[in-house]
């Protein structure tokens, strides 16, 4: 089947299909919801790759809570994270005295929660968690920390369910591991 317009012919190999991810968001949503049941939540997702995330699990959290959205770049549309975190974003989110629960897609090197824990940090939240799809298994140069984590995959380049490559493969429903030929560009 091509449902998803031959973007799953550049695939090398699926890792997670879509009922594989929402299983697992089941479960980290039980846990967040149960973690937060007397605290008010405020989320703060990292744009864009988070998006597809963010919904899906948001929406298995029966709890108030307040969603705000930071945007930031460190890939510049290639496979090397650049080690410099760009905020896109005039006005803050707005975290004095919250309980904060950051979401992105993926925890690579670990150079962009890190800047944005350290920032919002000075912002003085009552507390910061981290919750992130993927995290990869790596040596970090600095150790960072995520609090709910999705999947644990090879240090391997990923698309799909809200991952691109310059832009193109977020609205893919599964997760996948790009053809090497067309991640040498
Ligand atoms: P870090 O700052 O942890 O090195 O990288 C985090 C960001 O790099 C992620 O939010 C994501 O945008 C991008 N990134 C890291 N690894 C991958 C990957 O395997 N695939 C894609 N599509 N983006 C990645
Ligand atoms: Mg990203």
């Amino acid at each position: 089947m091509t449902g998803s317009c031959g973007m799953q012919a550049d695939l090398d190999r699926v890792l997670f299909d879509q009922a594989t991810i929402l299983r697992r968001l089941d479960q980290i949503a039980a846990q967040i919801s149960t973690d937060y049941r007397d605290r008010e939540l405020t989320v703060i997702a990292i744009l864009n790759g988070s998006l597809i995330f963010m919904a899906d699990l948001l929406r298995r959290i029966p709890l108030p809570l307040r969603l705000d959205c930071l945007s930031v770049a460190s890939y510049h549309g290639g496979l090397q994270t650049s080690g410099e975190v760009i905020f896109r974003q005039i006005a803050q989110p707005d975290v004095a005295g919250r309980h904060i629960l950051l979401l992105d897609d993926i925890l690579d090197s670990g150079t962009t929660i890190n800047a944005i824990r350290e920032k919002l940090q000075t912002a003085s939240p009552q507390s910061i968690r981290v919750c992130v799809l993927l995290r990869k298994i790596k040596e970090r140069g600095r150790p960072t920390e995520a609090d709910y984590v999705g999947f644990d995959i090879a240090d391997e380049f990923v698309v799909g369910y809200g991952l691109d490559y310059g832009e193109r493969y977020r609205n893919l429903p599964c997760i996948g591991v790009l053809k090497k030929e067309l991640a040498a560009s």
